[in-house]
């Protein structure tokens, strides 16, 4: 990697169904430099998941402590009951090991990241096509209860209002179509020094 190029940080967020983990997994293999900050969160780990690959999941007074500690760059209760933050340690860790981090977190946690690292950061928000085009991708990805995905949809209502304070909108309709749009976006931010 040229060590000329600055450290930068491209921020994720959107409504739960949206397609941020898929467009952050399509970022991440496109040789970008970009390395994955994993986040600490209380929920349970899925099917398929992996404890400190996907996430560090840990008890809510572990993640207590964490907050107490002054060790989380942002945290949120996502959901009631559920918290999630980023880790102050992991992001210094892949900067110092050269890599460029890429986040996917709620939009009150990205646009805190914004606010705290200014234009060395890159926030996307990826949008639905449609409120109703959510609620589908929710169910087909059958990751959720019925209960589950009616608080998501609750609070994408709510989410899409904060779409304005991020740098770029990503409608996510055509997934191809998507891809390469911020495949463009993002490489354009990582080469302009
Ligand atoms: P998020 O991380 O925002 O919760 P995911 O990336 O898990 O969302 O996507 C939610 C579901 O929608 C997944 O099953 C995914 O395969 C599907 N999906 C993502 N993008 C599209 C798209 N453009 N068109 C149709 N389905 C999509
Ligand atoms: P999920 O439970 O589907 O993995 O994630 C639920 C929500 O929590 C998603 O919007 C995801 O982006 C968000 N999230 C994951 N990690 C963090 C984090 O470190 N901070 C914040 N604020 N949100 C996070």
């Amino acid at each position: 990697m040229d060590p000329g190029i600055k450290k930068k940080l491209i921020i994720v967020s959107a409504p739960s169904g949206a397609g941020k983990t898929t467009i952050v997994k399509h970022l991440l293999t496109c040789d970008l430099g970009l390395a994955f900050s994993i986040s600490a969160t209380t929920r349970a780990i899925r099917p398929g998941e992996l404890d400190g690959k996907d996430y560090f999941f840990l008890s809510e007074t572990d993640f207590r402590k964490m907050i107490e500690a002054n060790e989380l760059l942002e945290w949120e209760e996502v959901y009631k009951g559920t918290f999630y933050g980023t880790l102050k340690s992991e992001v210094n860790r892949l900067i110092n090991e050269g890599n460029h981090v890429i986040f996917d977190v709620d939009v009150v946690g990205g646009l805190n990241i914004k606010k705290f690292y200014g234009d060395q950061a890159f926030a996307i928000f990826v949008s639905p096509p449609s409120v109703a085009e959510l609620e589908s991708r929710l169910t087909g990805r059958k990751t959720d209860s019925d209960e589950t995905i009616r608080k998501r949809i609750e609070k994408a209502r709510w989410e899409i209002d904060f779409a304005p304070g991020f740098d770029f909108i990503l409608v996510n309709d055509s997934l191809e179509k998507a891809k390469s749009e911020v495949l463009k976006r993002v490489t354009d931010f990582l080469n302009n020094r």
